[in-house]
C-alpha cells in the first residue's frame, strides 16, 4: 500500500474561494483529502529577495492593513468549513521570508501560539501539523514546534539545524534512508521537493509523481495554489496536469490519498 498527502501551501486572507474551487473540485468530489497549509496572519507586503511581491498576495488590490488574519475572509472560512475534505496545517504566521529561520526563542513560541489561537479563533480545530514558510526552521525553531504539533511537514531535515538531543535518531533515519521519522510524539515528514510546480516541465510531471509515490511508502506532494493563476489569469495546462493527478490518485490500485490527521489515527505504520 502507497499513501499520499497532498500538501498545498499560502492560502491566506487573500485566497479566493474560486481559486481552490477550481483546483480541488475534483479531488473534493472523490473524497481525496487535501491539506492546506494557512498562514493565519499574513503580511501583505511580503516580497521576495528580488523585490517582487509574493506570489500568494495576487489577490491584493488597493490599501489593505499591513497584515490580515485568515479570519477576515469569512467567504474563504465558510467555503472551507463547508468541505470537508479540506484539512487545515499551520503555516508560519505572518508568512515573513525566511520567517521561522530565527533564534528568539519568545517570539518563535508567540507567532507559534497566536497563529494556532487565530485559525482556533476562525473557527477551524486546532492545527495538529506546521509547515515552516520556505520549508526553512532554525534549531530553537524545530524545538519549539516539536512541543506544539505532532506532525511537522518540511522538505528535509539537516543535522546542523537539528537540536543535539536529536542527533541519535536523525543518524538512525539516515542509516536505514528513511524518509520520515519522529522525535517524542511529533512526526517528521519530507517531501521529494515540489513536483506541482510551475518551473518543472508539465510533460513530465505526472510521471515524475508516479515514480515518486511509488517509491516510498507515504509521499507528500507539495503544490502552491497561487502558482496555477499566475499574471492573475488560471493557466489551464498546468490546472490539467493536477486534475490528471487526481484521476490517477482516485484509480490507482494499491494507493490510498489520507490527510495529516488521518495519519496520527491510524496510520502511524508508515512513519
Ligand atoms: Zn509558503
Amino acid at each position: 500500500m502507497h499513501c499520499v498527502i497532498l500538501r498545498d501551501d499560502d492560502t491566506n486572507g487573500l485566497t479566493p474561494v474560486d481559486c481552490l474551487e477550481r483546483l480541488y473540485r475534483p479531488f473534493l468530489d472523490r473524497n481525496l483529502p487535501v491539506n492546506l497549509a494557512v498562514i493565519p496572519h499574513v503580511r501583505t507586503d511580503v516580497t521576495m529577495p528580488d523585490g517582487q511581491p509574493e506570489g500568494f498576495l495576487a489577490g491584493n488590490r488597493g490599501n489593505r492593513p499591513p497584515a490580515l488574519t485568515v479570519g477576515s475572509n469569512r467567504e474563504l472560512v465558510d467555503y472551507l468549513r463547508a468541505n470537508r475534505g479540506f484539512n487545515l496545517a499551520q503555516h508560519g504566521y505572518h508568512h515573513d521570508y525566511f520567517e521561522f529561520d530565527r533564534s528568539d526563542r519568545a517570539e518563535i513560541g508567540r507567532r507559534l501560539d497566536q497563529g494556532a489561537r487565530l485559525l482556533s479563533e476562525a473557527g477551524f480545530p486546532a492545527p495538529q501539523t506546521f509547515v515552516a514558510p520556505y520549508d526553512r526552521l532554525s534549531r530553537v525553531s524545530l524545538q519549539e514546534v516539536a512541543r506544539r504539533f505532532a506532525v511537522l511537514s518540511t522538505g528535509w531535515f539537516e543535522l546542523r539545524r537539528l537540536p543535539l538531543s536529536w542527533w541519535p535518531r536523525y543518524a538512525l533515519k539516515k542509516m536505514l534512508k528513511r524518509p520520515h521519522w519522529r522525535i517524542g510524539r511529533t512526526l517528521l515528514l519530507t517531501h521529494p521537493g515540489c513536483l506541482l510546480s510551475c518551473d518543472r516541465p508539465y510533460r513530465t510531471m505526472l510521471a515524475e509523481i508516479k515514480a515518486a509515490v511509488e517509491a516510498r511508502p507515504l509521499t507528500v506532494l507539495v503544490t502552491h495554489w497561487w502558482e496555477y493563476f499566475r499574471n492573475q489569469r488560471p493557466d489551464p495546462a498546468f490546472v490539467n496536469v493536477l486534475h490528471q493527478t487526481a484521476d490517477y490518485l482516485a484509480q490507482q490500485p494499491g494507493l490510498k490519498v489520507i490527510s495529516f490527521d488521518d495519519l496520527l489515527k491510524d496510520n502511524l505504520a508508515l512513519i
